[in-house]
């Protein structure tokens, strides 16, 4: 007989975890050590579920890069005694968490699933709900012996997204992730549809989690009208080492010359800068437009179709790999987890 799977519920915080006092009818956070009580049906799934609560539980919007060692530890720590882990995070930084997690977990041949909810489990028309049962199913789900989802991901209202790919976009909506360059890894209906094809292959050789991060980068996002005084204040950060510009369309900038020659003189200091792209879908091509290349001749590094908030995990992490920043620039510009390029060469 198969053994039945096993999961470990993390929980950090976040709206999923809140229940309503039935006296005072504020919101606590919810009892996860009594998990089979307040949700029974949970018996019924094929799975040996325990849990772990962070001390304090914070709201997603004072996550800070102390915390992602915390968590990863915690995922390390237990690594061998569990088939999958959920991470119950608030929506607001989950993009960032999950990237995070991607790139310090090398060689993962488990699934980590981020979910949360936009209203509380304990009230009634959560949707923290099917998050949560869904991403259990999704952790504990194993084929020939194997996780079926052996990376980190993001499930939110019926859809599980590469975590590297994805950003909160909707504060109002139940559907509140998007993944605008690369495909769901499931949908789930009646049936969980795996979009096997797209999923990561099994890392070999037992993981490898680094916990080298330097938290010294900065994001620049254009506007029309930046003016030299914001550009240069940034850019001469004290200690600042990484730089992720956020530029328009396929990675167009101002051609001021003023512009140009801040980034430059910050580029010969060492400072490593990202060209990503506003838009929520489509890639940065420097050089497509006559307005991006002098960034290009200048020693900007094109980003590809990456998201902003897997830009920063993945500056930070190789920031903090100890390597040197050729060998650096080299790694920003290809996919290191599946977080860029088309998804038909696959991660
Ligand atoms: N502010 C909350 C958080 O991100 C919202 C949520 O839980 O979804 O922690």
């Amino acid at each position: 007989m198969q053994k039945q799977p096993s999961v470990l519920v993390i929980y950090t915080g976040g709206t999923i975890g809140m229940i309503q006092n039935k006296e005072t009818l504020a919101l606590e956070p919810f009892d996860f050590d009594h998990l089979y009580k307040h949700i029974p049906v949970l018996e019924g799934l094929n799975c040996r579920i325990e849990s772990h609560s962070f001390d304090p539980l914070i709201d997603s919007s004072d996550m800070k890069p102390a915390f992602w060692l915390r968590l990863a530890k915690v995922i390390e720590d237990n690594y061998n005694r569990y088939d999958g882990f959920v991470v119950l995070h608030g929506t607001d930084t989950m993009a960032y968490s999950a990237s995070m997690l991607s790139f310090m977990f090398e060689n993962l041949d488990k699934p980590i699933i981020f979910t949360g909810s936009q209203l509380p489990l304990g009230m009634l028309r959560t949707d923290g709900r099917e998050n949560f049962i869904a991403s259990l199913e999704i952790a504990s789900a194993i084929e020939n012996g194997k996780s079926i989802v052996p990376e980190v991901a993001i499930y939110f209202e019926n859809k599980l997204f590469r975590a590297n790919r994805t950003i909160k976009f909707n504060a109002e909506n139940f559907d509140a992730f998007l993944s605008g360059n690369y495909p769901v890894l499931a949908e789930v209906g009646i049936h969980i549809k795996y979009n096997r094809n797209v999923i990561a292959k099994h890392g070999v050789g037992g993981i490898k989690v680094h916990y080298g991060l330097d938290p010294n980068v900065a994001i620049l996002k254009l506007f029309p009208g930046i003016s030299k005084c914001v550009v240069e204040s940034v850019l001469r950060i004290d200690g600042l080492k990484g730089i992720i510009l956020e530029t328009y369309g396929s990675g167009n900038a101002p051609t001021d010359r003023w512009f140009i020659e801040t980034l430059r003189e910050a580029i010969e200091k060492g400072i490593l800068i990202l060209n990503v792209t506003q838009c929520k879908e489509g890639a940065v091509d420097i050089g497509k437009y006559q307005t991006s290349v002098a960034l290009g001749q200048i020693g900007v590094i094109g980003g590809e179709d990456i998201t902003t908030e897997s830009a920063l995990a993945k500056m930070m992490h190789l920031l903090g790999s100890g390597r040197e920043n050729n060998e650096i620039k080299i790694l920003l510009s290809k996919s290191l987890r599946g977080e860029q390029g088309s998804w038909i060469e696959k991660a």
